[in-house]
């Protein structure tokens, strides 16, 4: 009989994708039981697996669900405590305009998939919702959640979170431009001989007060091969009709 903490730093491991070989020879416990744990998790286990909090910690799984949460977290999200009564519980909320009902599902979805065990709720506000689900573990997983204002702290994310965004810039991407971007049509007058003339054209734009905000926003555009420049100090613009077309791949309109 293996105690809780054992268990649950194997599950963390097979959420991990090691193998169970691998898993089996660093812990000791046999394949059979390994196997045995992957088939049939014990939802207690799964409920208070976090990665970050294991012996050995690993990256949260899925990748792709983390780096979109991490991007809209960064814009859009906050995180206070869950009650008085329960002062290690803590609750992010991330606000989606009711404009947008993709978004609130999508943004459900994700949570959910991160803390398959926690229970995510959406609460109606007038002209938005709240997503919001109690786990204790949000501070290790979203390390940025902090006292104050973004844009007055330093925001920095962590190697193993770098490691994440790397691996999926277009999901980061997607998660920055939901929350804080959007994808409009800007529209331009030209002073012609024959007149005025109005030409409408997509662009992207995404607004934050964060200097590192944005500056993470600029790299992993960089890193998607997709030309921007700051239209204003605190937002940068995606207006070239290539540079749209390759964002369009990851972001696209909100729905
Ligand atoms: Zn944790």
């Amino acid at each position: 009989m293996y105690s809780a903490g054992v268990r649950r730093h194997a599950v963390a491991l097979i959420a991990s994708g090691l193998s169970l070989r691998s898993i089996s020879v660093s812990t000791g416990i046999s394949r059979a039981t390994l196997h045995d744990w992957r088939e049939r998790p014990d939802i207690n286990t799964l409920v208070h697996a976090c990665p970050r909090c294991a012996a050995s910690p690993a990256l949260p799984e899925p990748h792709h669900d983390y780096a979109y949460l991490l991007g809209l977290n960064l814009g859009d999200g906050c995180i206070s405590r869950a009650g008085a009564r329960e002062k290690d519980v803590w609750k992010p909320r991330i606000i989606c305009a009711d404009a947008w009902p993709g978004l609130i599902r999508e943004c459900e979805r994700a949570m959910c998939s991160i803390r398959p065990g926690n229970k995510v709720g959406i609460q109606q506000r007038p002209g938005c919702a709240e997503v919001s689900g109690c786990s204790r573990h949000w501070p290790c997983l979203f390390p940025q959640y902090g006292p104050g204002r973004k844009h007055l702290r330093t925001i920095e994310l962590r190697p193993w979170q770098r490691v994440i965004v790397l691996g999926s810039p277009g999901h980061f991407a997607r998660g920055l431009f939901h929350s804080d971007g959007y994808r409009g049509i800007n529209r331009v007058r030209a002073h012609l001989a024959d007149g005025d003339h109005w030409y409408e054209y997509p662009r992207y734009m995404f607004t934050n007060e964060s200097g590192d905000i944005l500056r993470l926003c600029g790299e992993t555009l960089d890193q998607l091969g997709v030309a921007w420049r700051f239209s204003r100090r605190n937002a940068i613009s995606v207006a070239r009709r290539e540079a749209v077309a390759r964002l369009d791949e990851f972001v696209g309109p909100k729905y």
